[in-house]
């Protein structure tokens, strides 16, 4: 089942499309977003994020990778961690499903994944790892697409060596 776990600067990878961990204004952000942006081109991605009308947490949307050597880039808004309560699984859930519907939309063969919502919205990270497996696992089920999880912090790194007996790591 092509599923990968890796290691690696998300910006750096060779996909049909890379996924952002957004905000729902889909503007420029720290973490993951900044890096994206600025690989991407911070101008030409904030006006084709300008020009939809901001994305709600758990939906997905797409933009042309620009100088990314990806075509597309998905921007997929996690929630926020308020302390599990608040439906925070299931929206995570779906800002995966969402994501690999919509690459699937526009036909892409291939998808990485940043660990959505594990940076400043504090979604614990090991319980983040396994809804982003679950998601993606039940998606390959059904449909032929090479997906990269990527982690990339030390924590992230750790945890995804705790849960899995190999990953590759380029970083
Ligand atoms: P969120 O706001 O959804 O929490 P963050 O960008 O703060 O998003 O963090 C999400 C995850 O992305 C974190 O685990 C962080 O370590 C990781 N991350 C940050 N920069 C990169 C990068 N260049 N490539 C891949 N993952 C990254």
């Amino acid at each position: 089942m092509p599923l990968e776990l890796i290691r690696h600067d998300i910006t750096k990878l060779k996909v049909d499309v890379i996924v952002n961990a957004a905000n729902t204004a889909l503007k420029m952000g720290g973490g993951v977003c900044g890096a994206i942006f600025r690989a991407a081109g911070a101008n030409e991605l904030q006006k084709a994020c300008d020009k939809i009308d901001g994305c709600k947490v758990g939906e997905a949307v797409i933009t042309e990778g620009f100088h990314l050597d990806t075509k597309y880039i998905i921007h997929t808004p996690g929630p926020v961690w308020q302390g599990g309560g608040n439906q925070e699984a299931e929206q995570l859930m779906s800002s995966y499903n969402n994501s690999l519907n919509l690459a699937k939309e526009y036909q892409c063969k291939s998808i990485a994944f940043p660990l959505i919502s594990t940076g400043v919205y504090g979604f614990p990270k090991e319980a983040a790892l396994q809804i982003a497996i679950t998601a993606i696992s039940s998606f390959l089920i059904k449909h032929d697409m090479l997906v990269y999880l990527v982690v990339f912090d030390n924590t992230s790194f750790g945890i995804s060596q705790k849960l899995f007996s190999s990953i590759h790591q380029y970083i």
